[in-house]
This record gives C-alpha cells, structure tokens and sequence, in this order.
C-alpha cells in the first residue's frame, strides 16, 4: 500500500534553534532500485535503509552534484552503495556474498568500513570514512558525523525491504552539542517508532514529535529511481580494466560489454571503439 508521503522527502527547521531535519519515505524509488537484482531479504532492507540516508544527506548540499554512502565488508554483503543528487534521483547496489543467509547488520557488514563521498558537478571530491563498529547503519552514520564532521546528527532508519524511511536531525554548522534545545529535539526524536516512519502521514508525525515546538515544514520532494551512467563513463571504467584486458575480450567476443550495475544498460565497445579509447591496437605500451 503506497501512503500519502511515499517517495518524498521533507525537510524543517526550529526557527530560532540552530537544528534541521529531515523525513524521508521510499517505496517505488526502492522497488526500481531493488528490481534490478535479487536480493535476499535483509540485504534488501539494508540497501533500503542506505538509500533513504542518502536521501537525507543529499538533501543538505548546498550545490549540485551527489552524495553517496558506500560500505564494504568481509561480511555477506560485501558492498553497499547508495547515492543521491541534488535532483532527488537515487540509486543503488548491494554485492551479497554467494549462498549468504546473514540476517543481522553486524554479520551483514562484519569489519567493513563506511564511505561518505561527495561529488560535486564542479569541484573537489570529498570523502570521510568511518570504521562500521555500532549495531545499526543510523549508529555508524552518527558515529561518522561525529567524528569526521563534527556535527552532533540524530538518525533514524527502517527497512521492511519494501519500503524505507528516516528521520534525521541535526545540529548546523557553529552549533553545540551541549545545547538543552538540542538535547531536548534529541529525546522528542528517540520516541519515533519504526511503524511511524513508515506509515504516518509526515506532518502528523512531526505534529506528534514536535507538537510543542515552533516546526517549520518545507514543501515536500519527491524522489525517484535514476541513474547516472554513461557512455563516457563506461569507457572510464573499461580504461581502469586496462587495454589487455578488454583486448583479449574483443578478440574472444567480438565485442567488449559493460553493463552498469545500477540500471542494466549495457554499453558496447567494438574494436572502432576501443582504438578511440586505448590508440590504435598494438601501439599500445600496456599491452604483454
Ligand atoms: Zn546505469
């Protein structure tokens, strides 16, 4: 059943209090993304519960470009990628071991490490990473912003692997995390429960958060399933395979093909191409 908030995100703030937040709900945004591949049941929760962080994140940029989170692990899902822009498209991906029956965060994600990257359209990538040692992905996410960013964050995530949500709070840039204010909107939050992230409609759930607070709501975005392949970026990725490497599939296939691991498209690379993209075929230097 798809609720009245289903694949939207809504930021507010409390005026004077230097603290914003964010709710967010995905249902048709996370079943493109989770249609792509099949996915046992919890790593679809958890690949839920990364896309609507991502979202939430993504929601505090102030320029265009991306935000993503990526977790790798010896566990059984030994990637998580989610990612988000400044157009609310989101998309993401999850390498589960073969044959892994892992139910619970830490064996899913056991010794991995947690990457936060921006990208901006134009400018510098920025990246922190954070070792992946709390019981949940909203911990680790805390855990992150307060050791790399400095900024006191409440999140909370949920997944049922149909749907997600998450609400976060946080404390902008220049204020503290000793302020009661913040501490106060700290307890309000903790109450939330995961059926009413999930289901509520969002301002009666903020209303019932909040309800003695000066909320102020922003209209609300709707987000979609998108990515963001292209020809010129499966090209880079057959350039970090390396000229040997996609030669000798040329010469065994006739045709060397890169599918994106987002959306299914298949870009194809004949041998034209592959001159274009290495120089002619056996100039090359990298070639043995
Ligand atoms: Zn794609």
């Amino acid at each position: 059943m798809k609720s009245g908030d289903g694949d939207s995100l809504l930021r507010f703030d409390f005026g004077d209090v230097p603290v914003r937040g964010g709710i967010v709900r995905l249902e048709s945004a996370l079943a493109d993304v989770l249609g792509q591949h099949h996915y046992p049941g919890p790593a679809a929760g958890l690949l839920g519960e990364a896309l609507a962080a991502s979202a939430l994140l993504a929601a505090t940029l102030k320029f265009a470009g991306a935000l993503s989170l990526q977790a790798r692990s010896a566990g059984s899902v030994q990637l998580l990628f989610a990612e988000c822009g400044h157009d609310q498209r989101l998309r993401g991906y999850a390498r589960v071991a073969e044959g892994a029956h892992a139910t619970g965060f830490g064996a899913m994600l056991d010794g991995g490490t947690l990457a936060i990257t921006i990208t901006p359209e134009q400018g510098q990538r920025y990246q922190g990473i954070v070792p992946l040692e709390h019981p949940g992905l909203d911990a680790c996410i805390e855990a992150y912003f307060e050791q790399s960013e400095q900024l006191p964050t409440l999140i909370r995530l949920v997944s049922d692997g149909v749907r997600a949500a998450g609400l976060m709070l946080q404390v902008l840039p220049g204020g503290r995390a000793d302020d009661p204010r913040w501490e106060h909107l700290q307890q309000l939050s903790a109450t939330v429960r995961a059926d009413e992230l999930l289901e509520d409609v969002f301002e009666g759930l903020l209303w019932k958060l909040f309800h003695q607070e000066k909320v102020h709501l922003q209209p609300p975005v709707p987000l979609a399933f998108g990515c963001r392949c292209s020809e010129q970026r499966a090209a880079a990725t057959l350039q970090s395979v390396g000229e040997a490497e996609a030669r000798d599939v040329l010469a065994e296939q006739g045709l060397v093909k890169v599918q994106c691991e987002f959306c299914q498209q298949e870009y194809r690379f004949d041998g034209p191409a592959l001159d274009t993209l290495f120089g002619p075929a056996g100039a090359g230097s990298t070639r043995h």
